[in-house]
Order: C-alpha cells, then sequence, then structure tokens
C-alpha cells in the first residue's frame, strides 16, 4: 500500500476528529471502540452493511467461501444507488467485448484507471479492478442482466470498455438481488442498520446493529462496510462539499454516511471528501435522471439566449459549473436520434417544435442564436475524420433535424466521492495503508477513499464497487473460515 499511503496524504481533507458529531446517524462519535457488549444476542461469521451492488456480491462470495452472512440493509429493498445508477461498467475481457470483437487487455485498462487518476491511485487497486472487472461482469450476465451492444468511449474513455446493462440499475439490482435471496448461508435483514463495530484488541468482535427496531449485538469475526456515501447528510454535504448544497439530489435516502462516520472514529483513514459527482442530467420539472446517451448521440445543450455555452460531454463539473452560470439551460434532441428521446417524449418531459424557427419561438430565445447553433453543430457533425468544435467537443453523433424536441435540465449530486480508505484486498486501513482491524473489510462508495478525486468517468464506480464487493466478500469470506 505504498502507493495510497503517498497519495492519501496529499488528498485528505479530514479527519476522524472532524467528523465526529457531523449529524452522525451511528451512536458511536468518538475515536475510541464502543465498549464490547456484556452479552451477545445473535451470531453470525460476517456481517454486511449495506444492500447495493458492492454489498451483494461481497454477501455471495463470502457465502461461496463457506461463511454464515447477515446482511442488513436500511431501507426496505435491496438495491440503493446501485439500483438508481445508470449501470455503465468500465471493464475488460468480458463475454460482452468477446461478443462483439473488441480488442483490449487487463494491462491496458489497468494503466488507463492509473493515468487517469493523475499520479493519486495505488496501482495495486487499479489492477485488480482491471483484473476482476471482467469476472463481475460475466458474473452479472450469468445472473441473467443483459447487456445493450451499444459501443461508444462513455464520455471520453480511451477504449470500447463500457458496457451497459438495458434496464440499468434497476435490472442488475433485479437479478443480484435474486441472487443473494436464493444464496444458502446469506440471511437478509431489510429495514436494518449497522450501528457500532466492536473491536476486541486488533480482531474485529462483531456489531451493534438496529434489527427491526431493536438494538442488538450480533457476534462476527469479520464486518464488511457497502453503505455507500453520504449525499443525504446535509451537515457533511455543507461542510465538506458546500458548493453543492442547495443542489438537488438522486439518490438513495440512506445516503448519510455512516458507514464513513463509524469507519473513521476507529481510525480509517478519510480523503476527498469535498468531491462530489454532480452530473448536468436531470430534467428540471420532474426530476428525472437520464444518461448522457443523447449526448453522445449529438445532442447539445443551450441557454436562455438559445447559444451553446459549454463542451456537453466534458467531465461533468465543469458542465455544471457552466450550467449554473445560465438561467436556463436546454437540452435539445430530435426524433430518431437515440431511444432514450422516445422515454424523453413519453415521460412527457419535451416539447415538440417541427422547425428551427418553431423551436426557437417555443424557447423564447432569437432565432439568429439558435439557428447558427444547430447549424454549425451538424455542418461538423457532418465532416468526417478528427473533430473538434469551438467548444472543445469531439465527440458527435448524429445530426440535429426537424422535428426537434427540447427538455430543460438542470445539475443534480447523484454521489459524494470521498470515503474511507482500502486497500487491494478491501481491509479498511490507516492513511499509511496499515488494516485498522482484522477483520474489517470495505467496499463501494463508502470506500473510494483516494481513487475519486478527480471525480468519476461514466462507469468507473460501478465497477469499482462490484469489484470491490466481490474482494471484500472472498477475502472476509477466507478470513472467517480460517
Ligand atoms: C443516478 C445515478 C447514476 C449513476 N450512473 C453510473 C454509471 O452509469 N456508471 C457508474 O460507474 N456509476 C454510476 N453511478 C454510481 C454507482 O451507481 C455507485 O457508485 C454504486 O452503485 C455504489 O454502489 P454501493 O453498493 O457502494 O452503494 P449503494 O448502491 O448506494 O448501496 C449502499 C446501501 O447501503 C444502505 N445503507 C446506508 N446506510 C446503512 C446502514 N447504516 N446500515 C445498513 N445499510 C445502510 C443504503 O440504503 C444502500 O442500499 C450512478 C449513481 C447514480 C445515483
Amino acid at each position: 500500500m505504498t502507493q495510497s499511503s503517498q497519495f492519501t496524504r496529499r488528498h485528505v481533507v479530514t479527519g476522524a476528529a472532524t467528523l465526529a458529531g457531523a449529524g452522525l446517524a451511528v451512536s458511536q462519535a468518538a475515536s475510541a471502540p464502543a465498549p464490547l457488549p456484556a452479552k451477545w444476542d445473535q451470531e453470525a461469521d460476517i456481517v454486511i452493511a449495506g444492500g447495493g451492488v458492492a454489498g451483494c456480491m461481497a454477501a455471495i462470495e463470502a457465502a461461496a467461501a463457506g461463511a454464515k452472512v447477515l446482511l442488513l440493509q436500511a431501507t426496505p429493498d435491496l438495491g440503493g444507488n446501485s439500483r438508481i445508477s445508470s449501470a455503465w461498467i468500465r471493464s475488460a475481457n468480458t463475454r460482452w467485448h468477446k461478443n462483439l470483437g473488441i480488442q483490449d487487455t487487463t494491462e491496458a485498462y489497468a494503466k488507463d484507471i492509473v493515468d487517469y487518476g493523475g499520479g493519486t491511485r495505488d496501482e495495486k487497486k487499479a489492477k485488480v479492478i482491471a483484473e476482476v472487472s471482467g469476472r463481475f461482469v460475466d458474473r452479472l450476465m450469468d445472473y441473467g442482466v443483459k447487456f445493450s451492444d451499444e459501443k461508444d468511449t462513455a464520455n471520453g474513455g480511451p477504449t470500447l470498455r463500457v458496457p451497459k446493462v438495458e434496464g440499468r440499475g434497476a435490472a442488475v439490482m433485479a437479478a443480484v438481488g435474486a441472487q443473494v435471496r436464493k444464496t444458502q448461508n446469506i440471511t437478509v435483514k431489510t429495514d436494518s442498520k449497522i450501528l457500532d463495530v466492536y473491536l476486541d484488541g486488533d480482531k474485529v468482535a462483531g456489531v451493534s446493529a438496529d434489527l427491526d427496531g431493536k438494538k442488538v449485538a450480533i457476534k462476527a469475526k469479520a464486518v464488511v462496510l457497502a453503505t455507500g456515501g453520504f449525499g443525504r447528510n446535509q451537515k457533511l454535504v455543507e461542510k465538506y462539499t458546500n458548493q453543492w448544497k442547495e443542489t438537488f439530489r438522486i439518490m438513495d435516502v440512506e445516503d448519510k454516511g455512516d458507514g464513513l462516520l463509524l469507519a473513521s472514529a476507529l481510525g480509517a483513514g478519510v480523503a476527498n471528501l469535498q468531491v462530489a459527482m454532480v452530473t448536468p442530467l436531470m430534467e428540471y420539472s420532474k426530476r428525472i435522471f437520464y444518461s448522457s446517451l443523447t449526448l453522445l448521440a449529438g445532442a447539445i445543450f443551450v441557454n436562455e439566449q438559445g447559444k451553446r455555452f459549454v463542451n456537453e460531454l466534458i467531465i461533468y463539473t465543469t458542465t455544471n459549473t457552466e450550467m449554473l452560470k445560465q438561467k436556463a439551460s436546454y437540452q435539445i434532441v430530435c426524433e430518431g436520434l437515440h431511444p432514450m428521446v422516445e422515454e424523453m417524449i413519453k415521460n412527457g418531459v419535451t416539447t415538440r417544435a417541427d422547425s428551427i424557427e418553431e423551436l426557437a419561438q417555443k424557447l423564447g430565445v432569437p432565432v439568429e442564436n439558435i439557428k447558427p447553433e444547430i447549424e454549425e453543430h451538424n455542418r461538423i457533425t457532418a465532416m468526417s475524420g478528427k473533430r473538434v468544435d469551438r467548444l472543445g467537443r469531439t465527440v458527435f453523433g448524429k445530426p440535429l433535424k426537424a422535428p426537434f424536441y427540447f427538455l430543460r435540465m438542470h445539475p443534480v449530486m447523484i454521489e459524494t466521492v470521498g470515503g474511507i480508505t482500502i486497500d487491494d484486498k478491501a481491509q479498511v486501513v490507516t492513511l499509511g495503508g496499515k488494516p485498522v482491524a482484522k477483520g474489517f473489510y470495505a467496499a463501494g462508495a463508502v470506500a473510494f477513499g483516494e481513487h475519486f478525486g478527480r471525480g468519476y468517468r461514466s462507469g468507473d464506480a460501478y465497477v469499482y464497487s462490484g469489484v470491490f464487493g466481490m474482494v471484500a466478500g472472498q477475502e472476509s469470506g477466507r478470513y472467517a473460515k480460517a
């Protein structure tokens, strides 16, 4: 973990002491471990907190290693952000790649992960993501998840590396949830939350949890935290990502930072709490989240003057920052651009215009502003070879043709990106890379740690969560059965 210890120090914005008291949804705010309970009410080999893709994949793997698993999920259903997600999954060497004849290697993918981090990422973790990503996606296929044949570089990645799930995260979590429920040795408790992790010396001894409204002590050899981010904890948002404190949120209701607070209180390293994923992809009136597929297919954003104001496909933070400077932002799409346009029309969030003149009139913008924007965009779209427009856009799909449709867009926060630090075995570690306790693991958004200081590209977060979920399950299973 030498890499991590260097970069986490550089990227850390806070430690346990400053987190304590910031709207704790867990019972422990101090940095000393909670005293062991007088008696245990229940026992499991492994307690996993959080039933998104990270927690569910961990549960399946740990059970496969022969461990008895108790999976706690705060809401009535498994799913979390993993269900709301678009579920683009950056990966290599999957059956999807092979079926579509895409040439790629795990080495090239690992290099891309490291390069994108600009010197802030752990090379060992990058290797794990690249190597396990193929097994993760293939496993989803085994569970019945279907991927579209759509090939693109997913907002600027270097290779055709991002399979997209048909039916998005809802389809993934329906299949993964069904797998969890039919796997022997996994007990799922919904409406139940982890509250504390108990340590006995240098080992995990168990947890306290709110189970069906009752606080219980559960003896366990290992714990996996997979509780997601903290975007629903307004105190933490104001403290760390204050510029987005009034931004709309589309995320799990329990994204309250429980795992982050709990682990940091026990000494886990914490990094990048100031980073949040805010995308320009929410329709304003009904607050529906769309992916960037229509933009990749050729859609543009214009402002209240009918002028384009940003490269629509640059990193989200830049698009949002520019969007917030406009009085209003509209996405212009047209029939036949992408199947998602039909979904937008069906959702009742679009206005139709049969000509550019009608588009200008219905948007209330000067036609002499919007007409050249669309004509110029179509002119560059029609060109062959490497193309760059005046705003730096390099990805073009189809031309925009009547009938047009427009919908008002707004930035939305979908996830916080900082979190506790884990090593390549998914062990919760200090900023120096030392395991906090034997049997203490984390995966997914709660453990984004140092990895996403630059935010994530579409597809980066789902794979990180699924892969480290699998690793945490295997490692905790092995540890608990040793
Ligand atoms: C709208 C949207 C679109 C996205 N699109 C993409 C994409 O296309 N590609 C990509 O790579 N990433 C995408 N992401 C991000 C990606 O989906 C997430 O990073 C990933 O799913 C996180 O998985 P997870 O299992 O760590 O967390 P979650 O799926 O959020 O699961 C955490 C679970 O823990 C539960 N929980 C919280 N506190 C407790 C507690 N104390 N005890 C027990 N349970 C608790 C929560 O209720 C939740 O169910 C998107 C996210 C959103 C919101």
